[in-house]
């Protein structure tokens, strides 16, 4: 079993009444949907649950609360989990490029960091940079347990002048680029998926993979 997630909550100064959220997290939930978007045309092999958390600004409560519900058999299932958090901004003092973050003490977590980068640099356009310091988002609850995890979210997050702003409106994205590339390499790395008989010819890559690069 895989999981893809990323967080739907939203923050500002003004949280219970003006939290747009359009990049931080309407950019990773997209990020989460364009992946069931092309999946339900290609049924894979794997059990694939595609996951909107709450609560992450608030402490990472949603995805705590799911991990804690898992079972040991449960937890043992999952292969791989794909976070993606803030990937819809892109400055103009960087390259399109996706940090990828996870932790080396958990096993699987290399290999899995390593099949996504090798994705990443084949299918699409992405620069791809690697942190073993997992902090602040939905993978750490999962890597806290030893679920296999990785965080995919842009390398400039913090130089987004409008995070956690009443001004983190779509105007300020770039849509569609990084998300289709994250949610392709993503896509890639899931072995089972890979396997099902998925030509590079196919649909699915050229709507997701080949377009994310223009
Ligand atoms: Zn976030």
């Amino acid at each position: 079993m895989y999981i893809v997630g990323g967080h739907f909550d939203s923050t500002s100064p003004a949280a219970q009444t003006n939290a747009p959220g359009a990049e931080d997290n309407a950019s990773g939930a997209a990020g989460v949907l364009e992946m069931a978007r092309i999946l339900a045309d290609y049924p894979p092999q794997a059990t694939v649950r595609f996951i909107a958390f709450s609560g992450e600004e608030q402490g990472l409560d949603g995805s705590e609360y799911y991990v804690s519900q898992l079972s040991a058999a449960e937890r043992a299932r999952i292969k791989g989990v794909f976070i993606m958090d803030m990937i819809g901004y892109k400055s103009q003092a960087y390259p399109l490029n996706v940090l990828l973050e996870s932790s080396n003490s958990v096993p699987g977590a290399v290999s899995l960091v390593t099949t996504l980068n090798t994705n990443a640099q084949t299918y699409t356009a992405l620069d791809v940079d690697i942190s073993y310091y997992p902090w602040g988002s939905d993978h750490v609850p999962f890597l806290d347990v030893n679920i296999p995890t990785v965080l995919l979210i842009e390398q400039e997050y913090d130089s987004y002048p409008c995070y956690h702003k009443t001004c983190d409106t779509p105007d300020k994205l770039t849509p569609r680029r990084r998300v289709r590339c994250c949610a392709c390499s993503s896509q890639r790395s899931t072995p089972p998926l890979a396997r099902a008989g998925w030509p590079t010819s196919t649909a699915m890559v050229r709507s997701m993979c080949s377009t994310c690069n223009s």
